[in-house]
Formats: C-alpha cells, structure tokens, sequence
C-alpha cells in the first residue's frame, strides 16, 4: 500500500487540484480540536481489535532538526545500524514507544457533516490501557462514535472518551462509517523522523541525491508535480554540493532536506510492534 509522508501527500493534494480531479482531504492533527479546556471531538477510530494497534519505538532527538524547537521523535531502525541507540548520552538512547493514532473526526460545516482524517500523536498508554479499555466494552470501535473530551491545561491534561449513542443528535447516514481518508495515510511518518534523515543532517552522505531521484521513480502513484520537484531539486543541488551545505551549517540546509527526506524513509524498515 503506497504511504506518504506529509510533504509528498500535500505535493499530491496540489498536483490533484491542478489537474481538476477530486481533491485529497486535508491532514488534520488533534490538536486543532482540543485546544482548551473543555474542548472535543466526535471520532471515530479505524480499529476492529487490538491487532489493529501499531505502535512505534522512538528516540528523542534534541537540537539537530531545524525548526523543532521541542527536539523531534525519530523512529528507532530496531538493528545496529540505530545511531541513536549507541549514543553516549541516555536520553537520546533511550527508547519509548508512542501510538500515533489516526482516525475520522466529524465536523459540521454549512450544515453538512464532514469527515476530516486526522493524527495524534499518544503515549503508548493510549492504546494498551484507553482504547483497550474501549474494546473491553465495545468490541468493534468502527461501530461506535466516540467523543474525545479534554479537561485541563499543559502537564495537567486528561482525555476522556465516551461513546456517542444519541443517533438523534448524531445520525448514522451523516456520521458515516467510512474510512476511506484515512486511506494512505502513515501517522508515523507524518509524526516522526526516520534514521535516514537523522543520518542525513548528522553525516550527510554524497550519494543521498541520487537516492531520492531513484527510490521516487519506484513509487507508482507518485504525482507528477511532485516527481519534478523532485528532479529539479537533483539538478539544481548537486549532491556534491548539498552535502557542503549540510557540512557548513544546519541552519541554511531546510529546502534541501525537506525536499530529500520523503523517500529517505522508505528505504528504511520502520519497526512496528504488535501486541
Ligand atoms: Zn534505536
């Protein structure tokens, strides 16, 4: 199944526009919707039973992605070739595992009932103990509505979640059963950094151009917009000279990364752990 990392579904979203087809929904994150105290959600989650919960080992990573004020979670590759796992300084070897949830969060707009795909990045408590709890109860939670309602504010937040019963208020052929946006959509990728990409700020390789150029043409669904992008970026940034720049300073080197990463992380296995 073809995946995307946020940059290559947005390329797509406006290759799609410009080309007149039926516009990719918008990425949406939790956060949009519990801002405050007090505020929720109406969702509904992609998971029939606990074998549907993947869950991700990360290291935390501070000061070496650009523009991540608060560090970043970069996937642990889960072989000896993790840097992270070897570094010297604990907090960056150790391990902890998220659940990067995604499911449908229903919104009205103009009277109508939007489905919006949307990403939270949990704890991996949110799976083992909350949505579990869930199936305990409610088996199958396609089945279900569910309002996510956050109470507090910083360190002191809690989510709770409770099942939606009223069909009255929320009708069954409006807050639809369908889960076809979350369709190619990885969370994990969305959410996190891959061992490639820590790799290509920290010991940039010369040849990591021509890696992206060929692991792009593989991908069958890639859309066209994006592939030139791409390509232009190869031409323009001789892999020679990208690597200088990566060398000189980290600062300088967002477009250049930000255009490499996406396919970086597909040739890197990321380790997912069933429960
Ligand atoms: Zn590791």
């Amino acid at each position: 199944m073809a995946q995307y990392t946020m940059q290559q579904y947005e390329a797509m979203r406006q290759a799609s526009s410009n080309q007149g087809n039926k516009e990719l929904p918008k990425i949406h994150f939790m956060k949009e919707y519990l801002d405050k105290d007090g505020d929720f959600a109406i969702v509904r989650f992609p998971y029939t039973s606990m074998a549907d919960l993947v869950y991700e080992s990360v290291h935390h990573v501070n000061g070496v992605f650009p523009n991540a004020p608060y560090g970043k979670n970069v996937s642990c590759s889960g072989d000896d070739n993790c840097p992270l796992c070897k570094s010297a300084d604990p907090e960056v070897s150790k391990k902890t595992m998220r659940f990067y949830a995604k499911f449908i969060v229903y919104t009205q707009e103009n009277g109508q009932v939007v489905l919006n795909p949307t990403i939270w990045d949990r704890p991996s408590a949110f799976g083992d103990v909350d949505l579990k709890n869930l199936m305990t109860e409610y088996g199958d939670l396609t089945n279900y509505l569910f309002k996510v309602v956050r109470s507090g504010s910083k360190t002191d937040t809690r989510y709770n979640i409770i099942p939606v019963l009223n069909k009255a208020v929320y009708p069954d052929n409006q807050y639809v059963r369908d889960f076809t946006v979350l369709k190619d959509i990885d969370a994990v990728k969305i959410c996190t950094k891959s061992i490639a990409q820590y790799n290509a700020i920290v010991n940039p390789q010369p040849e990591a151009a021509q890696t992206v150029e060929t692991s792009q043409t593989t991908q069958a669904n890639t859309a066209q917009v994006q592939t030139q992008q791409v390509e232009t970026q190869v031409v323009n940034q001789p892999a020679q000279q990208a690597a200088q720049t990566v060398a000189q300073t980290t600062t300088n080197v967002q477009p250049t990364q930000t255009n490499t990463q996406p396919t970086q992380t597909n040739t890197t296995g990321t380790p997912r752990y069933r429960f």
